[in-house]
């Protein structure tokens, strides 16, 4: 299936890493151009290094989205070389751990603003050109917002938030023809994921349990799984599809919890 993705823009925020790198690579190699805009410079530039040498087209921008300049920059740079935006994937965001119990007042502002508030901040920046191409948003939210984790407030209100913007903007973006979806991924092996179960007392007792309760197959989603089901939302196939919040997780949010 052709996607009709050639030339087409997309900015994926984290997208030299993890999910946001799968995007970045299936967004260029269906002939758009992804710019990948994350706080590491060497990390961008790794990865829109791997895509050119595969043939395709992409851009680094180097941008701590916690800082409203930042995202702002992003725009603009994207802007200043292709003179359009057909699409912004709102990616990046970290399981930063502050509890209600560990955490505190400054710290919970604090990831707010780095999972939160540069997904409002890009898509407001983004908004007029968007208008223009008649483009369309993807937030990657996460499975926390329906099943609570424990010890990570920021992050949970964060996802939780993503997903009330998917309904809300799909609702102010009718008149304008902007699709905006969220995908939710729930376990995921990327660099993020990695740090996360490293962290935990038992890492490898932990992963078998993780993935012994996914239902489809035990196993983990790939990266690349995810990338799919984005690049789909972004493309014109999915041309009425809008306000929608996708689990690609295997069933491990809903499906029934007897099953063995
Ligand atoms: P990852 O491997 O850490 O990759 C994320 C990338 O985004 C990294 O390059 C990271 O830079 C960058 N980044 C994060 N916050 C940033 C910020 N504020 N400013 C600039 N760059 C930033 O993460 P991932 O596992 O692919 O996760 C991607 C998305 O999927 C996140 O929104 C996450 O919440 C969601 N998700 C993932 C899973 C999972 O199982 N992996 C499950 C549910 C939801 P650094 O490496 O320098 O920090």
């Amino acid at each position: 299936m052709d996607l009709g993705l050639q030339e087409k823009v997309i900015i994926v925020t984290g997208g030299a890493k993890g999910i946001g790198e799968a995007i970045s690579k299936l967004v260029a190699a269906e002939g758009g151009i992804a710019v990948i805009a994350g706080r590491s410079t060497a990390d961008n530039e790794k990865t829109v290094n791997d895509i050119i040498a595969a043939g395709g087209r992409a851009l680094a921008i180097t941008a701590e989205l916690g800082k409203v300049e930042d995202c702002k920059k992003v725009i603009a740079e994207t802007v200043a070389k292709y003179g359009k935006i057909d699409g912004l994937v709102n990616n990046a965001g970290a399981n930063d751990g502050v509890g209600l119990e560990n955490g505190s007042p400054e710290r919970f502002m604090q990831s707010l603003q780095n999972n939160l508030s540069h997904y409002y901040n890009l898509a407001h920046f983004a908004l007029p050109y968007l208008k223009v191409t008649k483009g369309n948003i993807v937030n990657i939210g996460s499975k926390v917002a329906s099943t609570g984790q424990g010890n990570t407030s920021g992050y949970a209100a964060s996802k939780g938030a993503i997903n009330a913007l998917t309904r809300e903007w799909a609702v102010e973006m009718l008149p304008y023809s902007i699709r905006i979806n969220t995908v939710i991924p729930a376990e995921v092996w990327t660099p993020l994921y990695e740090t996360w179960i490293n962290s935990l007392p038992d890492p490898q007792e932990k992963l078998a349990s993780i993935t012994a309760k996914i239902p489809f197959e035990k196993r983990m989603t790939t990266s690349t799984e995810i990338a799919n089901t984005t690049v789909f939302l972004l493309s014109p196939r999915s041309s009425h599809t809008t306000g929608q919040i996708v689990y690609v997780d295997g069933g491990y949010t809903h499906l029934d919890r007897s099953i063995s």
